[in-house]
């Protein structure tokens, strides 16, 4: 089917940062497969775990005990200070199990008609009940009707979460929103952003529910982008990096929202299978051992003084801003067409809201890799900017 809109490139390989193409051209790779890559291509302890898994066992079925879930599951909760573990194949069947505990959270505590709410220019993922979550009407185009009962407010604005009406509170039951938002332009909100939400949700009694599909797993330098703050959401979904290209995606819970999904109330045919949950186990113990959310951290500073210094005096460079590897870079108009000149540079970007240059290397980059994609970056936004 005609899904998707494709640069004219097949790539052939990967090491590291770098792809080569059919053609024999290289790349380096500043988007990471939309941060899915977090440890670069053909990281060595991802293919030792997936070729030795795959000599094992590919799938069972979640009718049997799976160890390698139990594991992941252990690890991640660990990590994040969470109590269970869902296992999907992927960010949207993440978020649709954090939606399905809301609702269910909802109706055990009497509320027939459970509302959540949801930001303004935020993404969700593309199955019916996420893309009515997701705050961008192109991805809603076509698809009404839309799932109900999403109340949307303004991202980063807690004075309209305080001003919902009384009404509209008594049946909300859960917020759901991104630490940081990726699709909608790499928006980071105020810093005390999340602690606020939570102070909200533990008065009204809403459940708080992170999608870190694109900002977990050490992006944004924690592992979790909301530890940044002082909040301890009650749910959080999980996908992308988490399994290095191979797809998994987790929803984990917390208190009584870990409590609401029994047997038989939700489930997966292939989510949390043993090649999956190896291949996850491989990019956790990585991440640690080669400490790459400080990695991404320090990285990630340098990257944005660097791209400051070197063009943020431009007055069409309307912001630099990110946190850890999760970068953009706002102009003042429409730069969809900076990913093909970059690709012709031998850099891959993406573009995101139209106008945001956004960069979500893999946490594995050298300086000296970064010191590439600033200066390959300074000459395409200067020579963009000069002929548009
Ligand atoms: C990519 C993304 C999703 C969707 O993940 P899929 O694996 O494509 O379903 C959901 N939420 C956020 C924040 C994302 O960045």
């Amino acid at each position: 089917m005609l899904a998707y809109n494709r640069l004219p490139v097949a790539f052939e390989y990967g090491r590291g940062a770098w792809l080569w193409d059919t053609e024999g051209n290289q790349y380096l790779d500043a988007l990471a497969g939309v941060a899915v890559c977090g440890l670069g291509h053909a990281h060595p302890a991802v293919v030792a775990a997936i070729q030795d898994q795959a000599k094992k066992l590919l799938h069972t079925s979640n009718i049997y005990c799976i160890s390698l879930q139990e594991n992941l599951a252990n690890r991640l909760t660990a990590l994040s200070g969470m109590d269970r573990v869902f296992f999907s194949n992927s960010g949207a069947e993440a978020n649709e199990a954090a939606l399905k505990i809301a609702r269910r959270y909802g109706h055990n505590q009497g509320v027939d008609n459970p509302k959540i709410v949801v930001m303004t220019s935020s993404f969700h993922g593309r199955t019916l009940a996420t893309l009515s979550a997701t705050g961008n009407p192109k991805v809603q185009a076509g698809f009404e009707p839309l799932v109900q009962n999403f109340i949307r407010v303004p991202y980063n604005d807690i004075t309209a979460l305080k001003n919902l009406p009384k009404e509209a509170c008594q049946e909300i039951v859960a917020i759901l929103l991104e630490p940081v938002q990726g699709e909608g332009g790499v928006i980071v909100p105020d810093e005390d952003y999340l602690d606020q939400i939570r102070l909200i949700c533990n008065q009204q009694g809403w459940l708080m529910m992170l999608d870190e599909v694109q900002t977990g797993l050490c992006r944004t330098g924690q592992w979790f982008a909301f530890q940044h703050s002082k909040a301890q959401p009650d749910v959080i979904t999980l996908a992308k990096s988490l399994g290095g290209g191979i797809p998994i995606g987790a929803c984990l819970a917390r208190g009584v929202a870990a409590e609401v999904i029994q047997p038989g109330s939700h489930g997966s045919t292939c989510g949390g299978n043993p090649l999956a949950c190896r291949s996850a186990l491989a990019v956790l113990d990585t991440l640690e051992q080669a400490n790459l959310a400080s990695r991404a951290a320090q990285l990630g500073q340098r990257m944005i003084q660097s791209f400051q210094t070197m063009f943020g005096e431009l007055p069409q460079v309307k912001a630099i801003r990110g946190k850890g590897l999760m970068m953009g870079i706002e102009l003042d108009r429409p730069c969809g067409v900076l990913m093909s000149h970059a690709l012709a540079d031998g850099l891959l970007i993406n573009v995101t809201a139209s106008n945001v240059i956004r960069l979500l290397p893999p946490l594995i980059i050298t300086d000296e890799e970064s010191d590439i994609i600033a200066s390959k970056l300074n000459n395409l936004i200067r020579s963009f900017l000069k002929n548009s």
